[in-house]
């Protein structure tokens, strides 16, 4: 579950990305977010997650206050929420399976991680989540002798070996060709489906939000122009 209680996003140089908004996301559900470059579709989902501070109002994440969190309550809200980017954000020089790992450290003393010591059950954690996105086999491939489909597949796997009950994605298929595109889509609708991880997608084509999302938001200047299911949504927003 997450809601957004009258929030409003304003940048230090003054631009407004979002403006009291109001919304509740529900367990298990499939959004989309749509909307012109530059409509608050990137303000949106880094709030959720505070990657940047909200200027007002507040968000619950599984009836959590994340705004006012602090220290160990704030990580212990972090670990629900995995986040995928347009250009994966891999270390690219170390492993698909090390990629992985980096989902569990959360859960770790930072001594521990230095080290690399991560239990075995973080292993089988990881190795579960490659199995998922069909890529056990490079668990032991550096992540950049991947395509980006299978990158970008690495960094589901991460969300999932974190644990995440919320999977935050921000133009996921922005940079990959359409045949990758469909994969990679398809993994999260099945990973929605299976498991009921939330997903809160960023999508600039209105056509593959209506093909896999259960709900389209469409924003336009910081506000929600448009909030319902797929058949209600028409091309304009
Ligand atoms: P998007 O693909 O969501 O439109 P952008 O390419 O506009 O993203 O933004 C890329 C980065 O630049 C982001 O980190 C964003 O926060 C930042 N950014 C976007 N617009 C501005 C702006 N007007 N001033 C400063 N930084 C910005
Ligand atoms: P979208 O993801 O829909 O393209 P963004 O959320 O990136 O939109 O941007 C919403 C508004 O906030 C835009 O006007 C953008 O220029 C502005 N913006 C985004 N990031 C920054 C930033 N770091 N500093 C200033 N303005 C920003």
């Amino acid at each position: 579950m997450i809601e957004f209680k009258n929030v409003s996003k304003i940048y230090p140089n003054g631009t407004r990305g979002l403006n009291k908004l109001n919304v509740t996301i529900e367990r298990g559900e499939f959004i989309v977010i749509v909307g012109l470059s530059g409509a608050g579709k990137s303000t949106f989902l880094r709030s959720i997650n505070r990657l940047h501070e909200i200027t007002e109002g507040e968000i619950l994440v599984n009836k959590q206050s994340i705004t006012n969190a602090k220290g160990n309550d704030l990580y212990a809200i972090r670990r629900d929420i995995g986040m995928i980017f347009q250009n994966f954000n891999l270390v690219r020089r170390s492993s698909v399976m090390r990629n992985v790992l980096s989902g569990r450290v959360g859960y770790h003393s930072t001594l521990r991680m230095i080290f690399g010591l991560f239990p075995k059950r973080d292993k089988e954690l990881a190795f579960q989540a490659l199995e998922r996105v069909r890529l056990q086999e490079k668990a032991y491939v550096r992540a950049d002798q991947l395509s980006g489909g299978q990158q970008q597949r690495v960094s589901i796997a991460r969300a999932l070996a974190q644990e995440a009950t919320i999977i935050l994605a921000d133009e996921p298929v922005a940079s990959l060709d359409p045949l990758t595109t469909k994969q990679v889509m398809d993994d999260l609708a099945r990973i929605n489906q299976d498991l009921n991880i939330t997903m809160v997608v960023n999508l600039h084509s209105i056509d593959l939000a209506k093909q896999y999302a259960s709900r389209i938001i469409g924003l336009r200047d910081g506000e929600v122009v448009f909030d319902g299911p797929v058949r209600e949504a028409t091309d304009e927003v």
